[in-house]
């Protein structure tokens, strides 16, 4: 174990995936199932915060009669944007996750997020579905923490915008890496291109939580790379002290952060960080990991 501690850093959380409610049914679930299934999450969790996403519909996750397709559909009307595009559906998902909020801590999350006036139009979506609570006197936590999902590359170099106006982040790598290199994550022939080393990704994630830990505000990595043991060390040493994941992964992450040294890995990442030369950036993964 190192002198300065690295068990701060929490193999925890998770991400509720909203998705799955919508998956191989014809209609759009309603406010109340919606309600029941964060509110079972949320109780099962007891005092430990739900990350609870709202809907990520469109590109990779396609629901038979919601989503629209288009020429294009990773760059099209996907997550918050087809949210904004049928506002009944994402109202209806914003009460029943703020009625669940009365039951425990709930966390809201927001995808795809590339436009301050995408997060203006977050809250007032929020204002006017907690109205509507009010208005019939359901309770609901007042307080409930907003967060953006880092995952365009727009939003990363933008983080300081995203970080005063929200609070906590999380950093979407499958997404970012897909935006970043212009590649399909679907699409099997450009597989090879699909790097989470290369080093445009890296700066966007340092930065992303360079930029939180400095405004104070909780940032987490969510995509795959937080549960991949190879880059433990690395996000530690960038700075991250929240990892989320699949369950299957939290025993190997968590024992390769018990197992870290957080003074080399911070020396390690940043010497990552200034190379540009993939192959030198893979020697140097290869010595933090050692
Ligand atoms: C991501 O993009 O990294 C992420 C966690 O979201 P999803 O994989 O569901 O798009
Ligand atoms: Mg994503």
């Amino acid at each position: 174990m190192s002198s300065r501690r690295s068990s701060r850093a929490r193999a925890a959380w998770g991400l509720f995936r909203t998705e799955f409610l919508f998956l191989n049914r014809d209609d759009l679930p309603s406010e109340d199932e919606q309600f029941e299934a964060y509110r079972a999450a949320v109780e099962a969790m007891r005092d430990q915060p739900v990350t609870i996403r709202t809907l990520d519909l469109g590109a990779d996750k396609t629901v038979n009669g919601a989503d629209r397709g288009g020429p294009n559909p990773a760059l099209g009307l996907r997550a918050i944007r087809f949210c904004f595009a049928e506002p009944q559906m994402f109202l209806t998902q914003l009460r029943a996750i703020l009625r669940a909020s009365a039951y425990g801590r709930v966390r809201l999350l927001v995808p795809m997020l590339a436009h301050s006036h995408e997060i203006d139009l977050v809250f007032q979506y929020l204002q006017q579905a907690r109205d509507t609570l009010e208005a019939m006197n359901v309770p609901y936590e007042r307080a409930l923490e907003v967060g953006g999902m880092v995952e365009v590359p727009a939003a990363a170099l933008a983080v300081p915008l995203f970080v005063r106006r929200l609070d906590f982040l999380s950093i979407g790598t499958n997404d970012l890496i897909q935006y970043t290199l212009a590649i399909d994550r679907t699409d099997d022939m450009v597989a090879h291109l699909y790097d989470p080393l290369h080093p445009a990704v890296l700066q966007l994630v340092a930065g992303t939580i360079r930029s939180a830990v400095k405004a104070g505000k909780p940032v987490a990595v969510c995509g795959e790379m937080a549960g991949e043991v190879a880059y433990t060390r690395l996000l530690l040493g960038f700075g991250l002290r929240q990892f989320s994941m699949h369950p299957m992964q939290l025993l190997a992450v968590k024992q390769q952060v018990l197992r870290s040294n957080l003074a080399d890995a911070e020396a390690l990442a940043s010497r990552i960080l200034r190379a540009d030369d993939p192959e030198k950036i893979r020697q140097l993964l290869g010595r933090l990991n050692r």
